[in-house]
This record gives C-alpha cells, sequence and structure tokens, in this order.
C-alpha cells in the first residue's frame, strides 16, 4: 500500500486518489497481472501508479503535459515505470490509438464521457472492468445514463471517509470528500 503522503504533487493537477478510495478500486478491478489498464486523466499517477505494481501493462494518459511528468516521477519512486505508457492527449485521441485493454479507469474526461465510454465500450475486452471515481455529482449521473444506453448494468457506490485526528482532549474525526464509484463489467 502506498500512503497519500508518499506522492510527489503539485498544485497545477489533482490527485492523488486517497488511499481507501486507491484500496476500493483496486478491490473492484479484480486486477491480475496478465491484464492491460488504461488510465484515462491519470493525474498525480495514483491510480496508475497502484496498477502498474499489479498489472502487465499500464496507458496512462493526460491532456495535461504536467500531470504526465507528476505521474512519471511517482512510478519511478513508488510503482513499475516499466510497464508503463506516457501518453500526452486528450481522452478521445488517445484512446483511439490503443488496441485494447482489460480494465478501463476514467479518472477525468472533461466535457466528453460520452466518446470516451463509446471507445472505452469498443475497446475493453469481454469480462473487462470500467471504474469512474466521480467527484462530481453530474459525473456519476452522466456516466450511468451511458453506460446503461450502452448495454451495462452499472453499480454504483459511494463513499465517505472519516480519518481520526488525535488531540489532546480525544480523536477529532476529519470527513473527507464524497466520491462515488461507478463500475461496469462487459460480458
Ligand atoms: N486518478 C488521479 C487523479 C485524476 S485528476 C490520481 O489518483 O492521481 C483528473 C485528470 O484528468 C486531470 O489531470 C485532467 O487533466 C485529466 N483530464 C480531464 N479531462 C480529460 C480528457 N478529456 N482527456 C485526458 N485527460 C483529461
Amino acid at each position: 500500500m502506498i500512503e497519500d503522503e508518499d506522492f510527489i504533487k503539485t498544485c497545477d493537477v489533482p490527485g492523488p486518489t486517497k488511499s481507501e478510495i486507491r484500496a476500493i478500486l483496486l478491490y473492484k478491478s479484480n486486477v491480475t497481472a496478465d491484464d492491460v489498464v488504461v488510465d484515462i486523466g491519470c493525474g498525480t499517477g495514483g491510480l496508475t501508479t497502484e496498477f502498474s505494481l499489479r498489472a502487465k501493462k499500464v496507458y496512462s494518459l493526460d491532456k495535461n503535459p504536467e500531470a504526465l511528468k507528476i505521474t512519471e516521477k511517482n512510478l519511478k519512486k513508488s510503482g513499475r515505470f516499466e510497464c508503463v505508457d506516457l501518453i500526452e492527449n486528450d481522452g478521445v485521441s488517445a484512446l483511439k490509438d490503443i488496441d485494447s485493454f482489460d480494465i478501463a479507469i476514467v479518472g477525468g474526461s472533461g466535457r466528453d464521457m460520452e466518446p470516451i465510454l463509446d471507445l472505452v465500450d469498443e475497446k475493453l475486452n469481454s469480462k473487462g472492468r470500467i471504474l469512474i471515481p466521480c467527484i462530481l455529482v453530474d459525473t456519476k449521473v452522466e456516466s450511468v445514463n451511458k453506460l446503461k444506453s450502452l448495454g451495462y448494468n452499472p453499480q454504483i457506490v459511494e463513499i465517505n471517509v472519516s480519518k481520526g485526528r488525535v488531540i489532546d482532549r480525544g480523536i477529532m474525526m476529519m470527513a473527507q470528500n464524497p466520491i462515488a464509484i461507478v463500475s461496469a463489467k462487459k460480458r
């Protein structure tokens, strides 16, 4: 497990995904050493780094060049850089150049969730898994509707994590932002 504090961060790039959310995503992905993973919107590389330790190959893409620089640093510090392709491009263009994969994570989509999920569906191997961590309510609704229209049966889980801070008088619980995970499996 990689602690949140172990990641190199910069104010220009969001992430890393918090450790409890990473743990649930890894569990839901059922990732094995034979899997090819695509991380669309890799940000700081929180998920790319975790998946690089467990998968055969990871395609990690982001439209922000700063995200790829910081992802590379985190991979070299805590992951397996040699099994990751870093791609600077928007999700739709980058996905067109990737053949196929077993796990797709949509960590960032801007206004392109629908075309991204069309391409993910086209290139996802059978028994493949789709994972969409959502900060915005809108992303949750949009991705669920799109997955349904593509014939999937999406699951939605909302995760509320609070962490204890030990202070003089006791323990103070500090809430993190709620995150929804929308997930689906291909038949
Ligand atoms: N899961 C990451 C954080 C992702 S933040 C981590 O754990 O570190 C979301 C990222 O998605 C941002 O870096 C943003 O630049 C990227 N992004 C948003 N829309 C995108 C798109 N359409 N194509 C590619 N990257 C996109």
